[in-house]
């Protein structure tokens, strides 16, 4: 990969605000570095918008969602699916991008392209598809009408792991409902956002439809936004911490909110499971985006009979990773997003190996520039353990045992989270129970990886609420209002 086409493509992400279809400074002139995490040197400058910034956002967006509202959901469809047909063709440059300012290797983010870019083709087909019903009440009084209309404009607050899809699963359901939007991206990682809002305004969106603001301060900014009474929908991927705060304040104006917060997810292997495949679906539901994916497997959950097994193979998998700037052909494992995260693997498995665990590969941050740390499986990890109860967010594969169904059930649903779990079995019955009985949103049964755009995205308990994707993914930006006329034979 050469630095000239790295330099190439960093000049031409746009560095203001994009605001009302034009693209400006901050209103008090101030600024923010973007670094990148494989070289920890700076990448880019841009804007950092001011509360006077976030408000003119969202003046914007009300401005825009009198005509977006009304404008024939054709028209909103063909707009997305000329997104899709434009990212596709840029993929190669939001792919190097992503992995310039967040560090997943080159092939995990051509693949994110792909999962982002199908939330705009998955979308621009719902659009035109969004039904209402007539029908007679029961009494034969009168005729019930009940139609679909979009929420107003919304305020959609994205993570910095996956920068182009949590903002494409975002965006393309609220403009196929006919919703405005002000997107802020992670401060960590907002080229990528920036990039695809002139991506959109070339596919022909009207100004002020979407608006993008990104700032070094974005408490003070979401907060003006999110008290202004015209704002009627917040959506929020994030941290749980930072969610549960966003929801009160959101309370204050009854405001629709879908949040997408933290997971633990339990990744259990029967003794009867097919384990070459669940050492593929381990390595996938673990390293991919360098473990640090909400839905990344938290918890190995093997029965003891074949828990031995299953450490030494994907001990020796990850043996076999190459780490590396996510640039470099053949890297596997990038870098973490910055020193907190390095720091915070390491005190998860120090806290494990003093109650008891084993390193049986990496366990050590890595001495490079950048914020890199070491592939790493350990195993015997003991009951009470910090490893299994908070999200680990990097590239740790943590096991602990079990001797029977019910005691697996029990510490997979051991958890205040509730995203995504992990089944291997090839016993069918049994694969069916823990549909029943495990705690969350989302399951993978003898699969690591199961986001699609065509289904409901989201968790349960402190995982979040609503859904993006699928079906009910539109709904999320449309409002239900039911009529009520005359009989008109009466
Ligand atoms: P974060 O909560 O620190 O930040 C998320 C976003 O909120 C960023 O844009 C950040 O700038 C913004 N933010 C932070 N403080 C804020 C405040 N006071 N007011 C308004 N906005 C604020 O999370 P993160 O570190 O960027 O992302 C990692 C977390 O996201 C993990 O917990 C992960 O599980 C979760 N996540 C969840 C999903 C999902 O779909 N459930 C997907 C991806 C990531």
């Amino acid at each position: 990969m050469s630095a000239d086409r790295e330099a190439e493509l960093l000049a031409g992400v746009p560095d203001g605000l994009f605001i009302g279809g034009v693209w400006r400074g901050s209103s008090d002139g101030t600024t923010f570095d973007v670094g990148d995490p494989s070289t920890g040197e700076v990448i880019r400058t841009i804007a950092s918008a001011s509360v006077a910034d976030g408000t003119a956002a969202l003046d914007a967006a009300c401005d825009a969602f009198k005509s977006w509202s009304r404008t024939p959901s054709r028209e909103r469809a063909e707009l997305l699916r000329r997104a899709f047909d434009l990212l596709t063709e840029r993929r190669e440059e939001f792919a190097l991008l992503m992995t310039l300012e967040m560090g997943k290797p080159l092939a995990e983010a051509r693949g994110e392209v792909t999962y982002g870019g199908e939330f705009l083709r998955w979308f621009s087909e719902e659009a035109a598809h969004v039904q209402g019903r007539y029908g007679a009440n029961p009494e034969g009084t009168g005729r019930m009408i009940v139609s679909q209309h979009p929420v107003g404009p919304c305020y959609l607050i994205t993570p910095w792991n996956f920068p182009l899809a949590m903002a494409t699963r975002k965006i393309a359901p609220a403009l196929a409902a006919g919703c405005t939007v002000v997107v802020k991206p992670a401060a960590l990682t907002p080229l990528t956002t920036l990039y695809f809002a002139k991506l959109l305004a070339d596919a022909g969106l009207p100004a002020g439809v979407v608006n993008v603001i990104t700032t070094s301060h974005s408490g003070d900014v979401s907060d003006a936004i999110i008290a202004d009474p015209r704002l009627r929908k917040l959506s929020f991927t994030g941290s749980t911490e930072v969610g549960r705060k966003l929801l009160a304040q959101a309370a204050n104006g009854v405001l629709r909110t879908s949040m997408e917060l933290g997971g633990n997810a339990p990744f259990v292997v029967f003794e009867d499971a097919d384990l070459d495949k669940a050492v593929d679906g381990a390595i996938a539901a673990k390293f991919r985006n360098i473990g640090q994916a909400c839905t990344a497997a938290n918890r190995f959950i093997v029965h003891s009979s074949v828990a031995e097994e299953f450490a030494q193979r994907v001990t020796e998998r990850v043996r076999g990773f190459r780490t590396g700037r996510g640039t470099e052909d053949g890297v596997t494992i990038g870098p973490l997003i910055d020193d907190r995260a390095v720091a915070k693997a390491s005190e998860l498995v120090a806290d494990a190996v003093s109650r008891g665990a084993t390193v049986r590969a990496g366990g050590h941050p890595i001495d490079r520039p950048g914020t890199f740390y070491e592939a790493t499986v350990v195993s015997d990890v003991q009951p009470g353990s910090d490893i299994l109860r908070e999200e680990i967010f990097g590239p740790v594969l943590a096991i602990t045992t079990f001797a029977e169904e019910d005691e697996a059930v029990a510490i997979a649903n051991d958890t205040e989270y509730g995203l995504v779990s992990y089944v291997y079995t090839q016993n069918l019955a049994r694969g069916q129970r823990m549909i029943e009985r495990l705690a969350t949103g989302m399951m993978g049964l003898n699969l690591g990886v199961l986001s699609n755009a065509a289904a409901p995205f989201g968790g349960w308990k402190l995982s979040g609420l609503g859904r993006e994707g699928g079906a009910e993914g539109i709904h999320e930006y449309l409002q239900t209002k039911y009529t009520l006329t005359p009989n008109p034979f009466a």
